[in-house]
Formats: structure tokens, sequence, C-alpha cells
């Protein structure tokens, strides 16, 4: 990964001199180059996410297991607005929706959020206490020492799983089976 351009400028929708923005490029075995553009306004709030590739546009599944630890803490997800991503392994699925925040994360992040969201269902839910402990017991067994799957769906292309080793990933047209 290298940062082509790292910089505070006018925000875009406040005006203010305070929008700190951000582009990475990850060359990638599967996706060519890479350019995901983060921003994020000190003054408003306004958040920009915009991920680019040299090739993209069609419906992908990618199919990521991992294998170990390290295939967990250094493999990069990327969700854009239109990216479900789901373990069936683990037992959890995150839409897109109209609130959907996109997001560059590894994957290990992506298992603490899991563990945050199932954390604040406990207290809401507390007769489902049992199950979700369950639930953290085997996402935190996952994030230190791998062992499932992850399938990142997207019908315009732009959410993608970026291995540590690329044999852990596999693509797929999306709609097929
Ligand atoms: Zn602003």
């Amino acid at each position: 990964m290298s940062i082509l351009v790292q910089t505070v400028t006018r925000c875009p929708v406040c005006g203010a001199e305070a929008f700190s923005y951000t582009e990475f490029l990850y060359e990638t075995p599967y996706f060519g180059n890479v350019v995901v553009s983060t921003g994020f306004c000190r003054s408003c709030g306004y958040r920009f996410f915009d991920v680019d590739y040299a090739e993209s546009g069609n419906p992908t599944r990618v199919i990521f297991k991992a294998e170990n630890g390290e295939d967990v803490s250094k493999s990069l997800v990327v969700r854009s607005k239109t990216g479900s991503i789901k373990s069936p392994d683990l037992g959890f699925s995150l839409e897109p929706g109209p609130q959907a925040e996109p997001f560059v994360t590894t994957v290990e992040g992506l298992l603490y959020r899991a563990l945050d969201y199932a954390e604040s269902l406990k207290a809401l839910e507390p007769e489902s206490a049992r199950r979700v402990d369950e639930f953290i017991e085997e996402v935190q067994r996952a994030i230190d020492s791998g062992g499932f799957t992850l399938i990142v769906e997207d019908p315009l292309g732009k959410s993608v799983i970026i291995p540590r080793r690329p044999e852990t990933v596999r693509i797929e047209p999306l709609g097929s089976t």
C-alpha cells in the first residue's frame, strides 16, 4: 500500500479548511490497482469514501478463506455502499442499506465490529445473552486463528478483499452458482 495524496483542504460541503483527504493505492492480484479515497471534515462531519479500479464494474462475489490469524489481521476489506458481507461459518451478515457507511478495514477490524454489535445486542436483549456469548467466543477464536469464510457480494463490483495471500481469495461473477 502506498499513499498517493494526503492533504487538508476546503470541505466540499461546508467550505471550511478542515477536510482531511487521503488517497491510498493498493496493488492487488485480482483487481489490478485499487485506489481508495477517504475524506473527513472536522468542521461539519462530512465523510467521503470512494474506490476506483483499473478494471471493474461487474457484479462480483469474493470468497475469502482465512486460514490463520495473520490472514485475519493482515487482509483488508473494502466495503462500498452497495456491498454485503457475510460469514456463514460465524453466523453474521452485514447488508447494504441507506445508512450503510462505506469503509476500509482489516478483516480483524470487521470482526471487532461484529463483536461490538454483539455486545450492544446483549444489553438490549438480555434473554439472548447466552447465545450471544457463544457467538462472541467463536468470533474471538476466529480473530486469533482464522478458520472461517467471508463472502463479499457487490452488484457494482466495488467491494473487495485485498488478501495477505492471493490463494485465500476466489472471485466469481455474481448471479452464477
Ligand atoms: Zn465540512
